[in-house]
Order: structure tokens, then C-alpha cells, then sequence
């Protein structure tokens, strides 16, 4: 069974009683079988927070929070998976299982003691003689004392050993501190990592330090910026700075802010926008992303206008995507950072280009249009084939139709009889995309295993539609229409991992022909996707009429379905190589069309 830290899970969920750990942060109620309170995860004056005492899953239908009794501790005590389980097994009085486990965990309590004696250390040096200079830097770059303080920014000296030392009077050894990413081994000797550098800690999600950034003091000094290395503790691809203080924040702003380094991230906090974390170093990553998704579904990403950051932010529009993630893009005035523009023209001005950030594609055409701006016919048609090509990355839709007119009429400039000639240029130029993009998939055509291409040439993925929420959610409710229905589907029909491992545990018991219900669910589903599972468990489906729902669900599902395969065998319709290969593709088209009337009640159905 699924374990942590040496711990059995399941022995604790049997032995913890959920009320009880809840009870102390949250005035519970009873409603029908269930308890309601105020959710402590997010401001409500209405109570959304739901406990199932039966299953010990809990939902907040106000913000979404979820899961079962460990994610219910590490959220309220902000601590990792791993710790949460400790701190109900010791609460249970639970001894550790698997002595490795144990080992590993002293490990990794050490090297966060280490960090934290570290962070200790450079703030001291900040606050006394040997920072003076570092002191004089940070007000002169606008940071008032107290937000040091809140920061716990510090300073490493200009000497090579004084961390080395200091730690090493607490038994901290040269080798640790080296396995910590604090300091160096050359020739036999060990010498500081961070030297004359002020110091920001980065933290985990739960506020404990896990590395440091250095920035240089002097001009000479290089790098400008001096992060610790990756340890077991810190994964820069996995760690947003001042994600710990932002995440609260988040959820009541309903966005993101996303900056480039820590003096940006600090500035916007000061400038009281607390929903702002950086990156750093690195471009935002698929780990950073979904983050970021759990707690919004807007970012504003705030980056200077010409970095790395943003040119990269902008190739991963697809990860976005794939993501559900509504990416916007703030447009900073040249080569100013967030630091510079609060600095320069006052934490109003910021926060109103944050509010007028647009949709990351529309950031792109504006820059495209700004450099036609004044240009003759012949460079603005270039830039108008230009911002075609960007659009040819949005698929084909309601919102490529939208950017078609958008960009339409700002290069008709107000004349309306070349609106129409404007957009006729535009499609010309999808058109001919299309045909390059075709020829050049022809090019590269491999044999592949049929199963395959086609699984990778589905345009998107299912939408996430309310109806498979609503459809697991009546599946918990009602075993006897899981068992009816569940063998119909595919995990694929469902569009999150999450809702696709809730499913898979439905159907096997099903497949097992056992009563499916929401504790039956959840010993069976993957240990990931308890969170989902609490939300379809505690969402009530009003019993009347639910046969009659679950049934067009389950059709809309398999319709949906069906349209996607339509749609990908469409596509392999138009760039089949031989007339073989048109043929097959053609009789499968024809079965899914038949299919797909047949689920219509025999409608005809012609549409594609
Ligand atoms: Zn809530």
C-alpha cells in the first residue's frame, strides 16, 4: 500500500479521526449526512467547506481546496506531503516503519537546519559592522527595514570562510555545508559559496529555506545574480521565489503575477500586489506551471520587455494551453523591470499596467503592429504576414475568427472599405500556412504504429467540460448507474489526469463487478487524485432526474469522442500520401459518422 516516510497510510486514515483534526481550525456544523463550516483556505462569509465524516474526503466548493485528511494538514500547517503524514503519525503515537525511510528523513531535517542556521548567519552579518555597505545598498534601492526583515534578506561577507567557520562552531562540517550547496571544495580546502553578495533565502511552499540567491555588491563581481546549486532540498525548475508568501494572496486576487527576480517580487509586494512570485534564472517551467494552475487560472506575467524570459514565455504558449492556463502579458515600457517602474513612476502606475495586461497572442500582434507603425505598404504587408503566422499557432475556431477581424481592422485604420480586403489578406496568408505546415508533415512522415499517430494528431485535448465532473460526481452518488454506464467510457473521454484516475478506479471495480462508492473509489484511485475525488464525492447530484443526466452525459461524452476521432481522421483524409491509405482512412470515417448518427437518434449527422 501506498507509504511515506516509512508510514502506512491506510493505517493512519483508519485511526486518525478526520473531525478531529479539522475541528480545531473550523467551526463544523452538520447538513444531512454531511458538516459544514467556514473554509479556512480562503474568506467566506458563507460556508462552503464540506466534510464527508464517512469517507474523511472534504471539499470547499468556494475555492476548491480538497482531498482527504493529509492534504486537509498539509494545507492548514502548510507542510509537504511527506511531513503531514509524520505529524499525524506521531500525533497517533505511530512508530516508522522502514528504517531507510527514517534515515532519509534525518537527512533532509538536517539540511534544512543547516539552511536555517545559514539564513540566521547572513542576516545577522547584514544587520551588523561587516554589512554596512550592504545596508547602504538596500535603502538606496528603496527596501525599507522592515521589509528586509519580512524578506529575512541578509549578507554573505567579502571572506572565504566566514559561513565555514561560524557553522562549523555548531558542528556543522565543511563537507556538509559543501552537500548543502553553501560552500566549495578546491584542492582538500573548503572556501564560502556566497561571498559579499546579499542574500535572499528561497523558500519551499511552507516558508522553509531551501537555498539562497546571491546578488554581486560590486560591479566587477560576476555573476550579477549567484543562486545555490540544485540539492535535494531545492529544484529551480520546481521553485517559484515567494511562492510561500503569494500563494494566500492568489486565490483572493484570482491571478498571478509572474516576475523575473527577487528585487521585482519584492518591489510588487511592497507596492501591494502580495500575488506576485518570480522565476529564477530559468524560464517557467511545465513543474512551475502547474503551481501555479492549482490556486489560478489567470497569470500576468510582468517581465522586461525585451528579456529572455518573455521571448521563452512566448514559445511555451502551448504549454499554456495545454495547461487551461490564461496567460497575459503586461507590457512594460522599454527595458524596465517591475524594480525600476515602481521605482521611477510610483506602485500606481504598475498596478495599472497590471490590470491592462492583454492576452499573451494580442502582446505579440500590438508588437508586431508598433514596429509597422509609419512604415510603407510594402513593410506593413511583411508585418501583417507575420502576425498571420502567429495566429496560424491558435487553432482554427471562434477565437482565430476574432484575431482575423481584431487584426483586420487595425490595419484597415479606420477606413472601413479595407476592413474586408485586410481580412481576406490575413486568411490568405493562414491558408498558405496550412499548405506549408501540410507539405512539410508529409516530408517527415515515418511509419509509425497507427495507434500512435493517431493518439498524437488529435487536435486538443477533450474540453474540460462540467459534464465529466458532474458524471464521476453521480457515479460516486449512484454505484448502480456506474455499473450501467461506466463500461461505455474511456479513461481518454476524460480531460485531466485526475478525472481520468478517478474514472480508472471506477471502472475496475466495475470491471471486478464490486459496489462502487466514494470510499470504495478511493482505496482503489491512484493516491494523486484524491483531491478531484473529494470534490465529485461532496458534490451532491439532486436525486431526481439523475438517471435521466447521467444518461445524456455519457452520450455527450461518447459524442464528444467520436468528434475528436471525426475530426483526426478528417486530417489524415487531406494529407493521406496514396489512394490505399485514403481508402482506409475513408472507411473508418464512414463508420464514425455512421457511429455518431446512430447515437443521434438516427439524425443524420453531416457536420465535421
Ligand atoms: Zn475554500
Amino acid at each position: 500500500m501506498v507509504s511515506a516516510g516509512g508510514w502506512d497510510l491506510d493505517e493512519i486514515r483508519r485511526r486518525a479521526d478526520i473531525v478531529e483534526v479539522v475541528s480545531p481550525y473550523v467551526r463544523l456544523r452538520k447538513a444531512g449526512r454531511r458538516l459544514v463550516g467556514l473554509c479556512p483556505f480562503h474568506k467566506e462569509r458563507t460556508p462552503s467547506f464540506t466534510l464527508d465524516p464517512e469517507t474523511g474526503l472534504w471539499h470547499c466548493f468556494g475555492c476548491k481546496a480538497g482531498g482527504d485528511l493529509f492534504r486537509f494538514v498539509e494545507m492548514i500547517e502548510k507542510v509537504p506531503f511527506a511531513e503531514a503524514v509524520e505529524l499525524l503519525a506521531r500525533r497517533l503515537g505511530l512508530p516508522p516503519r522502514r528504517p531507510a525511510d527514517a534515515a532519509r528523513q534525518r537527512a533532509r531535517e538536517r539540511l534544512l537546519s543547516i539552511h536555517e542556521q545559514a539564513a540566521a548567519f547572513f542576516q545577522a552579518q547584514l544587520r551588523g559592522d561587516r554589512g554596512r555597505h550592504a545596508r547602504a545598498y538596500l535603502t538606496h534601492r528603496g527596501l525599507s527595514e522592515e521589509c528586509v526583515r519580512e524578506f529575512g534578506i541578509g549578507y554573505a561577507p567579502d571572506a572565504w570562510d566566514s559561513l565555514l567557520t561560524a557553522l562549523g562552531k555548531r558542528d556543522i562540517s565543511p563537507q556538509e555545508l559543501t552537500r548543502a550547496g553553501l560552500a566549495m571544495a578546491k584542492d582538500a580546502s573548503f572556501y564560502d559559496r556566497f561571498r559579499n553578495r546579499i542574500i535572499f533565502p528561497i523558500c519551499d511552499m511552507t516558508g522553509r529555506t531551501i537555498a539562497f540567491g546571491g546578488r554581486a555588491l560590486s560591479e566587477d563581481q560576476q555573476p550579477k545574480y549567484l543562486n545555490s546549486p540544485e540539492t535535494p532540498l531545492f529544484q529551480k525548475g520546481r521553485t517559484l521565489w515567494a511562492f510561500d508568501r503569494a500563494r494566500r494572496a492568489m486565490a483572493d486576487a484570482e491571478h498571478a503575477i509572474v516576475v523575473e527576480g527577487y528585487l521585482d517580487a519584492i518591489a510588487c509586494h511592497e507596492a501591494g500586489l502580495p500575488h506576485a512570485v518570480a522565476t529564477m534564472g530559468t524560464a517557467l517551467t511545465a513543474d512551475h506551471v502547474e503551481m501555479l494552475r492549482r490556486r489560478v487560472d489567470r497569470l500576468v506575467l510582468a517581465f522586461d520587455s525585451d528579456s529572455a524570459g518573455l521571448a521563452a514565455a512566448l514559445r511555451a504558449e502551448q504549454l499554456f494551453q495545454q495547461a487551461g492556463v490564461d496567460v497575459r502579458v503586461a507590457t512594460l515600457p522599454e527595458s524596465l523591470d517591475p524594480d525600476d517602474l515602481i521605482r521611477s513612476k510610483g506602485a500606481d502606475a504598475f498596478r495599472e499596467l497590471i490590470s491592462q495586461a492583454v492576452p499573451m497572442i494580442e502582446w505579440e500582434f500590438n508588437r508586431i503592429l508598433a514596429r509597422a507603425e509609419g512604415k510603407d505598404e510594402r513593410e506593413r504587408m511583411q508585418s501583417m504576414r507575420e502576425a498571420a503566422s502567429v495566429l496560424a499557432r491558435v487553432a482554427a475556431g471562434v477565437e482565430r475568427e476574432y484575431y482575423v477581424r481584431w487584426l483586420a481592422q487595425k490595419w484597415a485604420a479606420g477606413k472601413p472599405d479595407r476592413v474586408m480586403a485586410m481580412e481576406n489578406a490575413v486568411r490568405e496568408e493562414l491558408a498558405r500556412h496550412a499548405a506549408r505546415r501540410r507539405s512539410g508533415a508529409r516530408r517527415n512522415e515515418e511509419p509509425r504504429p497507427s495507434g500512435v499517430a493517431a493518439e498524437k494528431r488529435i487536435p486538443g485535448r477533450p474540453p474540460a467540460g462540467k459534464v465529466h465532473a458532474a458524471l464521476l460526481a453521480a457515479f460516486l452518488q449512484r454505484g448502480d448507474l456506474a455499473a450501467r454506464y461506466a463500461r461505455q467510457l474511456e479513461a481518454a473521454d476524460f480531460p485531466t489526469q485526475e478525472q481520468r484516475a478517478v474514472f480508472e478506479a471506477v471502472r475496475r471495480l466495475v470491471d471486478r463487478e464490486e459496489p462502487v462508492g466514494a470510499r470504495a473509489v478511493l482505496a482503489e484511485a491512484a493516491f494523486e487524485a484524491r483531491g478531484a475525488l473529494a470534490e465529485f464525492a461532496l458534490d451532491e447530484v439532486p436525486e431526481e432526474r439523475i438517471e435521466e443526466s447521467v444518461a445524456s452525459a455519457v452520450q455527450r461524452v461518447v459524442e464528444l469522442r467520436l468528434q475528436r476521432r471525426q475530426r483526426m481522421l478528417l486530417q489524415r483524409l487531406s494529407e493521406a500520401a496514396s489512394g490505399e491509405e485514403r481508402e482506409a482512412v475513408q472507411q473508418e470515417l464512414t463508420e464514425v459518422v455512421r457511429r455518431r448518427s446512430e447515437l443521434a437518434g438516427r439524425r443524420i449527422v453531416g457536420d465535421t
